[in-house]
């Protein structure tokens, strides 16, 4: 049976790459631990902040606490220790910076963890009043929802097991199982722009990555922000291949005819950039992946519903 193998080889693999999570990263591997507490920045919490304009504001107050969408298995974004329930990443401190400007405190912010799949809905059905979660600005999507940002720039790119040295690019996936997240602009790029590859979809980036340790997938896309974060939870296992092969700029999702919230996220975004909070959060969180803070992508404060 072809199966087994493949299965000696997860069991294997995977606590391999538990105990590199766990701490125990090579000498000139970024470390490998997540973003320690005492290193993150907090936020002035503006507390006579008002926006009787936005709808989605408004609810929020009288409920007493914002609810964000986030991801919850994107290491250096949006992560959930499942032993405390604390969320932490670069996603979740924008979060908790658009919160701090909106007048609401760290304590009064509820994480709810989406998938890919369904941001838009759950932004449309008013789930939650926010998305912060490598969610890609685009024109399609602006046709349901509405962005503030961006707020960082990422770019697709591939992750492949170390010994893999046929794959440098999405040129290379012809024939090849490449796994990436239901709904996203990365499995819609592989199949708009790759057809010999052979796409395969998950809820999660995370169940792509285990596919991939255990051999049932040949490489998972998604943004280089994403994957360099797995990639250095695991360096022996995994490493990211070629150059980036798209433009990914970061926005904050909100229901889209409130225009009002949007205005006032893009703000948000702006006096976060100019106070440092952003760098420091960076440096905090996504930093720990191994790339310097770039320089963030100027806000876009389109007017109009930017479809
Ligand atoms: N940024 C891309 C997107 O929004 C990929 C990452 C994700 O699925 O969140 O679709």
């Amino acid at each position: 049976m072809r199966r087994t193998p493949r299965l000696a080889a997860a069991v294997l693999l995977v606590p391999a790459a538990l105990a590199l999570a766990a701490g125990c990263g090579r000498e000139g591997s970024p470390p490998a631990k997540g973003p320690r507490p005492g290193d993150l920045p907090s936020y002035h919490v503006d507390s006579g902040f008002s926006l009787p304009a936005s709808p989605t504001w408004t609810a929020a107050h009288r409920r007493g606490s914002l609810v964000v969408g986030v991801k919850d298995d994107q290491p250096y974004l949006g992560e959930r220790d499942p032993a405390t329930g604390t969320y932490s990443g670069f996603d979740i401190e924008i979060a908790r910076m658009a919160a701090a400007s909106l007048g609401f405190p760290v304590d009064r912010i509820t994480f709810k963890a989406i998938a890919s799949a369904n941001r838009e809905t759950s932004l449309a059905n008013g789930q939650i009043d926010l998305y912060v979660g490598t969610y890609t600005i685009n024109a399609l999507r602006k046709r349901q929802v509405g962005f503030a940002g961006p707020y960082y720039l990422a770019g697709q790119g591939l992750l492949v097991r170390s010994d893999e040295h046929g794959i440098g690019g999405p040129r290379d996936l012809a024939g090849k199982k490449v796994c990436s997240a239901a709904g996203s602009s990365s499995i819609q790029r592989i199949e708009a722009d790759y057809p010999d590859a052979r796409p395969v979809t998950y809820d999660t980036y995370s169940v792509c990555v285990d596919n991939l340790l255990t051999y049932q997938v040949d490489a998972v896309t998604t943004d280089d922000s994403i994957l360099l974060g797995y990639a250095a939870k695991a360096p022996e296992e995994m490493k990211v291949a070629g150059r980036p092969f798209s433009k990914e700029p970061y926005g904050i999702g909100l229901s889209k005819g409130d225009t009002a919230l949007r205005y006032a996220l893009d703000d948000a975004v702006v006096a976060h950039e100019r106070n440092g909070d952003w760098k420091r959060a960076y440096a905090a969180t996504l930093g720990l992946s191994g790339v310097p803070a770039p320089t963030p992508p100027p806000v876009d404060r389109y007017r109009g519903s930017g479809a």
